[in-house]
């Protein structure tokens, strides 16, 4: 059981990595939209302006010390900022597990932000930078240099099998998807491989679907209104990332 001390250690200092990362993250996903640099300049509050300390910004528990409020005005922090931290946390975590501490794991965390960040700000905005686009094509071709799977041919399939079939239906029925969500996948798929882009979609479709069906009959969207996909298509490939395997090799088995 001596194990269980140094991997424990390893878990927190993941957490606490990827809680840092993630709100450096908040950062940007508040400032891209609105045209401000991410890289220099303090954090305010965005009430009174007062620059924030190293105390104010210690991730997840710098807002629970503070119980979500600004130490100088009183105003209200978003609880958002606090739960991407969490996640930041988590899939430092998750990541770590999955992959050891390696050069795999860093590279998996790399694009995982990326897709937070892409989701976060399509949340906002009803749209995806290209800058997010890029950064997961990015990380899909640091992932073949430091040799993760799947292989290349894989990958290359991983480009077209979603985004060319998103393309015709957004040409078919206007405004089925937005440009952002289309180059968004297939950068994923350079990531991710044409099986595991496949499962990634099939779940952000049925995330998606079930989120519409929620706004319709709770009455809070009409049948023609539109709402965001980039959050469900970061999720399902998020999720197909850390846990696609296991899940096509469950269904596969099932086939046979
Ligand atoms: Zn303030």
């Amino acid at each position: 059981m001596e194990q269980t001390g140094i991997s424990a250690a390893v878990y927190a200092f993941c957490f606490v990595y990827g809680a840092c990362i993630f709100s450096f993250l908040n950062v940007v996903i508040y400032r891209l939209p609105r045209h401000l640099p991410f890289w220099k300049g303090r954090s305010k509050c965005t009430t009174c302006g007062h620059v924030l300390g190293a105390a104010d910004m210690i991730p997840v528990f710098g807002w629970l010390l503070l119980r979500g409020r600004c130490r100088y005005c009183g105003a209200r922090f978003s609880g958002r900022y606090a739960a991407v931290e969490l996640l930041g946390g988590v899939l430092g975590c998750l990541v770590c597990q999955k992959y050891g501490l390696t050069l795999d794991a860093l590279t998996a965390f790399a694009f995982l932000a990326v897709l937070t960040a892409a989701a976060f700000v399509d949340w906002d905005t009803m749209e995806i930078p290209n800058g997010f686009v890029l950064a997961a094509a990015l990380t899909g071709c640091v992932s073949l240099i430091v040799g993760m799977e799947p292989a290349w041919p894989s990958r290359l399939a991983g480009v077209f099998c979603v985004s060319v079939p998103m393309l015709i239906l957004a040409c078919l029925i206007a405004g089925a998807f937005g440009g952002g969500d289309i180059k968004l996948a297939a950068a994923c798929g350079l990531m991710l491989g044409w099986r595991l882009e496949l499962l990634a979609v099939f779940l952000a479709i049925l995330g998606g679907g079930g989120y519409g069906i929620y706004l319709l009959l709770t009455g809070k969207a009409k049948r023609d209104s539109h709402f965001a996909f980039g959050p469900f298509l970061s999720l399902g490939m998020g999720a197909a990332l850390l846990w696609g395997e296991p899940v096509l090799a469950w269904y596969l088995s099932l086939l046979r």
